[in-house]
């Protein structure tokens, strides 16, 4: 006997055979209706496709043979797979030194006659073979021949066939994984979106009441006859406070803002007096640093336009307070002028220039990205976070308009931008008038007169609470206290009341559920005005509110005349 040689690409050949994943799988019929031709047509006992492994032959389909595999040692395909060109056919075993004392030969399965053809795969590499196999000497017409040939072309196409599909597959998982994986990311950022909201909502919490401690302390002291060397400390560190509250509140804002949470209100509001009262409130610092402070305002413009006053306050605070910011002589001017007019709206340009230091053109596009300045040197120099331009472009953006900035180093800048306002009709416009006159008939002195009326404080903060009814003893408020929800409900049970302030994020039962459940009461209980404080300033809120039957709310930290003119106007106790 003479064993089979060993191909010379023999580890690739094997490498390539493996990529089928073909070997020690189940039989498939498309394997088998090949081997049955083949045995029908060379009218022979046995065929087999056979598979050459590193140590033996493995059949993939077998016709006439119990046995799934036999030793490489032996196996007439491992012969037959070095000539991949050629039929490989052995007439008489017996005949033929090379297998003539073969155990395949002389015992069962009696190989006597062989003809294979190589399965030739479009490497070039020779997997293994077709083969027919008779227990006699004998051999195959052409015709026989050229069907075995053709046959085993058929099993490598399945085999090819195989493979695209084992890839196919492959790729399918692979982006079923990725399409996982994404999701799964997805999943994660929305999470941790979620997590930074309720971070920013409860910072937003923490923050507040110890600034509220600070700044409500400190008005206190302020107004408490102070000596005369502790006046301008006070005022530093009342001022101070009112910073880091603003900080917080931008920070918040912009936020608020980059998740596309703002709502923006259509309310009837007086934009004459809303200019005046930014320019009073610019006016001290203004004339501290000696740069004149000038208002124009078209006289074509009404005095009452619909839209969300509260955002048009904060793009212009942003904008005066860095024009004041960085102009130190010369003026700052806020312009507003119709720029179209219909018969239901007007579009308003605001301008607002100065003469400060100017912007250089290679930064004015850095200035509206967050916490980005001019130059390093800002910070130091001015303050600020970089965030106020940003809140400015993105609250302009989400009213489909835009800044406009022009500006000349040495020179000074000009910032503007146009917004719809709606008009006011009469009527209503009447009817603004005439309540306001009714609430505050005397809106020029500082406090109104509250003694007398009662008041419950829901509040669990020992701090606030002490900050609120010092203001609230200040003014004769006469006070009963509760520390959570549901004490409040019960001293509301128990008491007459002319008002509540009630704080939102309480232990046992929240500010919501206590005016939720005194609303049920029903009668006079439950027309108890119910004002929330709340040291939240998420969005949202302000809607909450009202479904909880609560009339306003109070932001903390108190600015006292708020907290005076809301306690006036909800208990209608307004003379002075
Ligand atoms: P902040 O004022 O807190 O630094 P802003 O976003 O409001 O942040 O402004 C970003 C930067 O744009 C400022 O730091 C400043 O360099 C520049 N800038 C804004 N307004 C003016 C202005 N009126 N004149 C000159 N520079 C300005």
């Amino acid at each position: 006997m003479i064993a089979p040689k060993v191909p010379d690409n023999e580890n690739e050949r094997l490498r390539n055979l493996q990529s089928y994943n073909i070997l020690d799988t189940f039989p498939e019929q498309q394997y088998d209706d090949i081997t049955t031709i083949a045995s029908q047509i060379c009218n022979t006992p046995i065929s087999l496709i056979t598979l050459v492994d590193k140590n033996r032959q493995w059949f993939k389909s077998r016709v006439g043979l119990g046995a799934t595999e036999t030793s490489r040692e032996y196996a007439f395909c491992a012969h037959a797979i070095n000539e991949p060109d050629q039929l490989f056919e052995v007439k008489n075993s017996f005949e033929d030194k090379r297998f003539h004392d073969n155990p395949l030969v002389t015992g069962e399965p009696r190989v006597i006659f062989y003809a294979g053809v190589p399965l030739v795969n479009s490497a070039g590499f020779s997997l293994g073979t077709l083969c027919v196999i008779d227990h006699e000497p004998r051999s195959l017409n052409d015709q026989q021949k050229e069907t075995l040939k053709a046959l085993s072309r058929q099993v490598i196409s399945q085999l090819e066939l195989r493979k695209k599909n084992i890839q196919l597959e492959e790729e399918l998982k692979l982006k079923e994984e990725r399409e996982t994986e994404l999701i799964r990311l997805k999943d994660l950022a929305e999470k941790s979106i979620v997590a930074k909201e309720e971070f920013l909502s409860n910072m937003s919490h923490e923050i507040r009441t110890p600034l509220n401690a600070v700044i409500g302390m400190t008005h206190l002291l302020i107004e408490n006859n102070p000596r005369e060397d502790q006046i301008a400390k006070l005022n530093t560190l009342h001022f101070a406070g009112e910073n880091l509250l603003a900080l917080v509140n931008d920070i918040l804002d912009y936020n608020k803002i980059e998740a596309g949470k703002v709502n923006f209100e259509n309310i009837p509001f007086n934009i004459i007096e809303i200019t005046q009262n930014l320019k009073q409130a610019f006016i001290f610092k203004a004339e501290e640093k000696g740069v004149a402070l000038k208002l124009f305002i078209d006289s074509d413009i009404p005095e009452l336009i619909k839209g969300d006053p509260t955002r048009l306050v904060q793009l212009l605070n942003n904008l005066l307070g860095n024009a004041l910011k960085f102009t130190q002589k010369g003026k700052v001017c806020l312009s507003i002028e119709i720029l179209e007019e219909n018969p239901d709206n007007l579009l308003l340009r605001f301008k607002v220039k100065d003469t400060g230091i100017g912007i250089s053109k290679e930064q004015i596009d850095k200035i509206f990205e967050r916490f980005s300045q001019a130059n390093e040197s800002t910070t130091r120099k001015y303050g600020g976070t970089g965030l106020g331009l940003s809140i400015v472009k993105k609250l302009l953006e989400l009213q489909n308009s835009k800044i406009e900035i022009s500006s000349q180093p040495e020179q000074g800048s000009c910032f503007s931008f146009d917004l719809r306002f709606d008009k006011v009709n009469e009527e209503s416009a009447f009817v603004m008038n005439y309540k306001k006159k009714e609430q505050f008939p005397n809106s020029n002195k500082s406090a109104y007169d509250l003694s007398g009326i009662k008041v419950l404080l829901a509040e669990d903060n020992s701090i606030n609470q002490i900050i609120a009814s010092e203001f609230l003893k200040n003014w004769n408020v006469e006070i009963d206290y509760a520390v959570n929800g549901l004490e409040a409900v019960n001293k509301v049970i128990e008491n007459d009341y002319d008002l509540i302030l009630m704080d939102i994020q309480m232990p046992e039962m929240d500010g919501f559920e206590a005016a939720k459940k005194i609303k049920e009461l029903g009668g006079t209980k439950a027309e108890i005005p119910i004002l929330a404080m709340t040291a939240s300033a998420m969005l949202g809120v302000r809607n909450k509110l009202h479904s909880f039957g609560m009339k306003d709310h109070i932001l903390k930290p108190f600015n006292p005349k708020e907290l005076n003119s809301k306690l006036a106007k909800y208990t209608r106790k307004i003379k002075h």
